[in-house]
């Protein structure tokens, strides 16, 4: 298949699809590849999509497989619930989104081109190239094919292990009236040294399934993760006794850029997005909304650049640091913060403040920095505390 297209998309996850959308929905002719039958199809995922993600992008309640109001978290052997009076997010299933967001860039009038993998793209002085079974010729080239991009390969730039977390997770089957029951409309983090090296757990419940998973930074992994994940399942006191009867239907293992911002990610004709630029809160592990960001002002930057004689393309990195590359910086150092003393363990989470705090940060109501210059006097107080004690 030969195609010619204003824009070539590589990788219809979260971040190639809004991408797409935006750009079609302005007149551009674009194509968007990917090469699963499905876009995004049985993509490793929590599923966990804020709610700042929902309304932002007006996500359909269609996707949700369970509407969130609260998170329960564990800190060593300490635990605390909050609740919100309104939705804070959902769990999705990621093959409905990516069928669902594919729907709307072909509404717009893109072309989602399935079952195509792009192996090379080639610049030269008349456009873009794009090869996999097919040739596609472009204007200018989006990587949105995830962390391993093809963005990244012709100069031959590797992760390193301590910008990559690694993530394991079961999906569990259990009745919905149990996890009603069990797991209401909150979704469950732990943390602690004996849950994960360097990182958190999760069980994030759908409709009649759980998602169970640990995630850590893939540096800090002596042991094979999976131990982490079978001891939390088979052995954790919190855990085990609410996933009883429950069947284990996959298992899955991926990875996922905890590195902030990428430092180079786009160039005269390309931009990447989402993990291919390493947006990512490397604290929550968030990435679906800051890939569909990255994709909503890809695609603004290009929508400029096509009126412009794609002469501003390297205006979206600008533009991507300003917006959300502070945020993605102060997650990296307010994971270490907090990790780097037994997982989180030795945090004293028994103010009110703090546990909101907590949470808040969790659901993407509030950002790193805003919950460091909140938590600040709480620190200050007990630091004061205990000079007097
Ligand atoms: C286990 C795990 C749990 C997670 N949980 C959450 C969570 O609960 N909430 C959250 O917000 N984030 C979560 N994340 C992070 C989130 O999944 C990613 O940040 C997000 O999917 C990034 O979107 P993307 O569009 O950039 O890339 P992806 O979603 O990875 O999409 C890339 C797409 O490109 C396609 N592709 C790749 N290479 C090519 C190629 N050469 N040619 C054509 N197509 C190609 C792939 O098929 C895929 O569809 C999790 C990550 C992992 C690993």
């Amino acid at each position: 298949m030969k195609m010619r297209a204003d824009v070539v998309i590589v990788g219809g996850g979260p971040a190639g699809l809004i991408c797409g959308e935006h750009l079609a929905k302005a007149g551009l002719r674009v194509v968007v590849t990917d090469k699963r039958e499905t876009p995004n199809r049985e993509k490793p995922c929590g599923g966990m999509l804020t709610e700042r993600a929902v309304k932002k992008f007006r996500i359909s309640l269609d996707v949700a497989e369970r509407e969130l109001y609260g998170v329960a978290v564990s800190v060593g052997d300490k635990q605390f619930n909050v609740d919100y009076h309104e939705r804070v997010g959902m769990n999705v299933d990621r093959t409905k989104l990516g069928l669902y967001l594919a729907e709307r860039v072909e509404g717009e009038g893109g072309v989602i081109v399935r079952g195509e993998k792009v192996n090379e793209v080639l610049f030269s002085s008349q456009g873009v190239s794009c090869h996999g079974n097919g040739s596609y010729e472009c204007d200018a080239v989006v990587f949105a094919d995830g962390v391993f991009s093809l963005s990244r390969r012709s100069s031959g730039w590797k992760w390193r292990r301590d910008q990559l977390g690694l993530c394991v997770q079961y999906i569990i089957e259990v009745s919905e009236g149990n996890i009603d029951m069990l797991f209401g409309d909150r979704n469950f983090f732990y943390y602690g040294s004996e849950v994960s090296p360097f990182g958190y757990a999760w069980i994030f419940p759908r409709r009649n399934s759980l998602v169970v998973g640990v995630g850590a930074l893939l540096s800090k992994v002596k042991v094979p993760l999976k131990n982490y994940l079978d001891h939390l399942v088979r052995g954790h006191p919190l855990v085990k006794p609410k996933l009883k009867g429950g069947r284990i239907l996959k298992f899955e293992t991926a990875v996922v850029p905890l590195s902030g911002l990428l430092k180079t990610i786009c160039g005269e004709r390309w931009i990447a997005l989402g993990d291919a630029a390493g947006a990512v809160s490397a604290i929550t592990g968030e990435g679906m909304y800051f890939a569909m960001e990255s994709g909503r002002m890809g695609a603004e930057t290009i929508i400029e650049s096509y009126e412009e004689e794609w002469n501003c393309m390297t205006k979206y990195g600008e533009r991507l640091r300003r917006e959300i590359g502070g945020e993605l910086k102060w997650s990296l150092w307010l994971r270490d913060l907090f990790l780097k003393r037994r997982g989180g363990e030795s945090l004293d989470v028994t103010s009110k403040l703090l546990q909101r705090l907590v949470s808040d940060l969790l659901v993407g109501r509030k950002g790193c920095r805003r919950v460091i210059l909140e938590a600040l006097p709480l620190v200050a107080l007990r630091r004061v505390r205990a000079v007097l004690r």
